[in-house]
């Protein structure tokens, strides 16, 4: 154990050496390579072959400038990104994100965490994340597609449907993806439908894909909460986020038979004690790309608190972080357990800080990680794939069949890792565990490249 538990220290070491501003993606590893320690045990020949010295150097990494012009004919400069991580499993795969705080070091753990989640989904696609800290907030439709024609005029060399499938994340929805492809089909000349995932169902895209990460999300706590015989039937939920991932969450938490009673943006949260209701927050986020707050403004029982932290102060059984990384802290942790959480499930990618998700476990919260809860919407990206590959379009109800049973055998092979390797309820060990294995054996296979 000792032996293995140096490596592991060794390896994170290269990190701290190499990048030691990139302090988010070496917490993301540490956590992770702590967890597989008793697999690294039974098979010496992933350090032998220097398996983690590999996984956490990416294959490649591009950075580029991105000019671009605003209606007012003023000249910007923007810095995109791609981090290309893993492609043993599959072409390169993982989402674009627009947000003023993207930088290397939050790129690099997102697409190190993109390469264990694509391979829990047991589909044929790799690890990626790319993006830029252009903030699309209070930009026009014609900033926002100037802005996307140029970011994938230096893109496009790097991409394609065999090498590299981008999708949206953060501040990229349908319309920056319909954007980026239109200049993609016009560079190439080519249509690729698959070299870029998310797209409207009208040119190609798949139905259900919108939907996916929320109800993939339910769908898997739906089946962490059944084996403990807990209903989701009238419970209490607080949601975090108002964008795709939790608006979908909270349709088919719904659907389910739960209560949802906040949901939030970067100003702050929402809490209705009727009940959250759908419909107003689709009209605010969608339709007039507004603030949440307006939501008080037609509904005279709800209330609105500035800052986004609060919503966990909200009392409830279970807590769905939809919103970006690090939003739970310890202290918000500690409030929900005070307050008797039943469950925490990760919609949006690392959520929960470090510290939170011990004390979760420590105090025997059913606890879903972003990397194996979240992993539906990649999982029917690459769904989207193989319907382009094949010319066809499924209908809703089989993709979202898939999608549930892909979400069943994620839930399933991290509870029975966990259950082999650590303690059977953490799901974080587990689904670490089954991500891990599969890479890892992929890449011996593969031979030294
Ligand atoms: N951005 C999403 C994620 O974090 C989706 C990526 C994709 O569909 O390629 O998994």
């Amino acid at each position: 154990m000792a032996d293995m538990k140096q490596y592991v220290q060794d390896t994170l070491d290269i990190i701290t050496k190499r990048d030691p501003d990139q302090k988010q993606f070496r917490n993301t590893v540490s956590k992770v390579l702590e967890t597989i320690v008793p697999v690294l045990e039974q098979h010496p020949e992933f350090k032998e072959q220097k398996i983690l010295e590999r996984m956490i150097e990416p294959e490649r990494v591009v950075s580029f400038r991105v000019p671009w012009q605003d209606d007012q004919g003023e000249i910007h400069v923007n810095r995109g990104f791609r981090v290309q991580m893993n492609s043993a499993v599959g072409p390169y795969k993982g989402g674009l994100r627009f947000h003023p705080s993207v930088c290397l070091d939050i790129l690099k753990f997102l697409a190190f965490e993109q390469v264990f989640k694509n391979a829990l989904t047991g589909l044929p696609i790799g690890g990626a994340k790319g993006g830029s800290d252009f903030d699309p907030h209070g930009r026009s439709d014609s900033e926002v597609m100037r802005f996307c024609q140029s970011f994938m005029t230096e893109l496009y060399r790097h991409i394609g449907p065999h090498v590299d499938a981008p999708a949206g994340d953060i501040g990229v929805g349908g319309r920056e993806i319909g954007y980026l492809f239109g200049q993609y089909k016009r560079i190439r000349d080519s249509y690729d439908s698959a070299v870029l995932t998310g797209k409207r169902v009208d040119y190609w895209g798949s139905l259900a894909r919108t939907e996916a990460t929320g109800y993939g999300l339910l769908y898997f706590v739906k089946d962490m909460l059944d084996d403990k015989g807990i209903s989701l039937k009238d419970k209490v939920i607080v949601v975090s986020g108002s964008g795709n991932v939790a608006t979908y969450a909270m349709e088919k938490a719904y659907q389910l038979g739960a209560k949802v009673v906040t949901c939030s943006d970067s100003n702050g949260y929402v809490y209705d004690p009727d009940g959250i209701d759908l419909d107003a927050v689709k009209e605010i986020k969608q339709v007039r790309r507004g603030r949440i707050r307006e939501y008080v403004q037609t509904h005279p029982n709800a209330e609105y608190h500035e800052g986004c932290r609060g919503v966990w102060t909200v009392p409830c059984d279970i807590a769905l972080p939809c919103a970006t990384q690090g939003e739970i802290d310890l202290d918000s942790a500690k409030i929900l357990v005070e307050h008797g959480v039943l469950a925490v499930g990760e919609g949006a990618n690392m959520p929960s800080e470090l510290p939170a998700i011990d004390y979760f476990q420590k105090n025997h919260v059913l606890f879903a990680p972003a990397k194996a809860a979240n992993a539906g919407g990649v999982a029917v990206s690459a769904l989207e794939m193989s319907q382009n590959s094949e010319r066809l379009q499924w209908t809703f109800e089989e993709v979202d069949q898939k999608l549930k049973d892909i979400m069943s055998n994620i839930y399933k092979n991290a509870r029975m890792n966990a259950e082999k390797y650590a303690d059977p309820d953490d799901l974080v060990a587990g689904a670490n565990i089954t991500a891990f294995v599969r890479v890892a054996n992929i890449m011996l296979a593969h031979g030294l490249v």
